[in-house]
């Protein structure tokens, strides 16, 4: 088996639909995982504030206005008559839904229903062109097999559900199924959060003992910096899954920052390919990579973060004082990111601030405590061995001039993170790129 993900832009329109019906039609069987087409899951969100705090009436304004782009959109995609009243159906059955809840009764449960609405389309759709133009293709609901616990998806349920599902149709050459969406321990309709749809194909890949794992998007594989916003960056084309994860953990928009994990887990190799440019060599996320040429192999940054630093004098010669300080967040749910320690003081980041006026509180206990918002931690990846020589000065040359809160180093081999006010961050992205890749690319 092999699974092939399509994000937003490789299904947003329908000459990339045509274009991926003829990528995946090369006799092996595989799971093919579609995102909603690009700009619907952000329109969903939409109608979901305007649910909450507008009313009936703004909703259905959005409802209509995403609904229109639809009918050009499969009126383009069908060549039968027979294939577009399929698709016209399918559309005019999920807008009606749409627009069937209620703001005085709306709540977290709709939210879920209406974010799931994006690939449930795109999924439709796509299938009835692959019928049309005659590929070996078959639906398998995702609300079936893909499953979450407390948040977490539950591997071993995927899997299980997933072989009963596939045992069903066990001919079909492809499958073809929804990215992103899932249900809860409740049953209830439920998501792998933004950017979920390489996550439901590096579950699935591993929850199908897959020789591979292939994610299509706009790009050609991971670049060794965040190509938004620095110039002439380039792309990478071997990755150890621990730099990779590194990477989609702390920003790499290109991945969804938890999907490493489960083809790391089951040794699945991940290709980052680009659906605009398919013979592009892209990056494969492997066991067997070349070790980094240089120290770094790449940047990438994560926003919305708080700094938090508790100053404690019973620090000092303590045991025990980092488990109760942990247990705050524990007991909150919020991850923690970066650490550092000195003899009187720790401090820590988080990204979850939902719960900060708590966690603040129960701090008190142990101390005094200084919250810093709006930072930004910077993580470059490479290989960074113990042995290694003067790794953390060619990291830290390049932003000498900016002011740092926090530098981490030494908690895994592949990462050094620094953390400062996001104002620095584009400054920081830039001159990283200067300094660690720009004299590498020109050698
Ligand atoms: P998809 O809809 O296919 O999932 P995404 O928009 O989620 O695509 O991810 C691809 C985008 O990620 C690229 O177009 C690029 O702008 C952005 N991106 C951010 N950081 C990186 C990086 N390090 N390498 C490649 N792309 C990146
Ligand atoms: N459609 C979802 C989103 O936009 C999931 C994905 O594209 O991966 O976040
Ligand atoms: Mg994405």
């Amino acid at each position: 088996m092999r699974v092939l993900k399509f994000g937003g832009t490789s299904v947003g329109s329908p000459e990339r639909m045509h274009q991926v019906t003829q990528l995946i039609n090369d006799g092996v069987q595989k799971i093919v995982v579609l995102s909603a087409v690009s700009g619907t899951t952000n329109s969903l969100v939409e109608i979901n504030t305007a649910y909450r705090q507008e009313g009936n009436k703004a909703a259905h304004q959005l409802i209509d206005q995403l609904e229109a782009k639809y009918y050009p959109f499969i009126k383009a995609l069908y060549k039968s008559e027979k294939a577009l009243a399929k698709g016209t159906t399918l559309v005019k059955e999920r807008f009606d839904l749409l627009r069937s809840f209620d703001t005085a009764t709306f709540d977290g449960d709709d939210e879920k229903i209406i974010l799931a609405q994006g690939e449930l389309i795109s999924t439709h759709l796509f299938l009835y062109y692959a019928q049309e133009v005659g590929l070996d293709a078959a639906l398998i609901p995702a609300l079936e097999f893909m499953r979450t616990e407390e948040g977490e998806p539950d591997l071993p349920y995927i899997k299980n559900a997933l072989k009963q599902t596939l045992k069903q149709i066990p001919s079909a050459q492809i499958y073809i199924t929804q990215g992103y969406i899932c249900k809860n321990e409740k049953g209830a309709v439920d998501n792998l959060r933004r950017g979920g749809s390489d996550y439901t194909a590096t579950l699935l890949g591993a929850a199908s003992d897959a020789d591979e794992i292939q994610i299509w998007t706009d790009i050609d594989g991971v670049h060794n910096n965040d190509p938004r916003i620095v110039k002439n960056t380039q792309p990478i084309n071997e990755l150890s899954f621990a730099e990779a994860a590194e990477l989609a953990y702390f920003g790499a928009k290109i991945l969804h920052p938890s999907c490493v994990l489960p083809a790391q887990k089951e040794g699945v190799p991940v290709k980052l390919l680009n659906t605009m440019d398919p013979k592009a060599t892209g990056t494969i996320i492997s066991r067997n990579t070349a070790p980094a040429k240089g120290i770094a192999k790449a940047v990438a940054a994560k926003d919305g973060i708080t700094a938090i630093r508790i100053i404690s004098t019973r620090m000092l010669n303590a045991y025990g004082f980092l488990k109760r300080v942990f247990e705050v967040f524990e007991n909150y749910k919020t991850p923690i990111d970066m650490i550092t320690t000195s003899e009187v003081a720790v401090s820590l980041t988080i990204d979850d601030d939902a719960n900060l006026a708590a966690i603040k509180k129960e701090l008190t206990a142990f101390g005094d405590v200084e919250i810093t918002p709006n930072q930004t931690i910077i993580c470059v990846v490479g290989q960074f061995t113990q042995e290694q020589a003067g790794a953390a000065i060619k990291v830290l040359h390049p932003i000498q001039h900016l002011p740092l809160r926090m530098i981490s180093g030494g908690g895994s081999k592949s990462n050094i993170s620094i953390l400062l006010d996001t104002q620095y961050k584009k400054e920081a992205l830039v001159a990283l790129h200067k300094g660690l890749f720009a004299a590498a690319a020109h050698a």
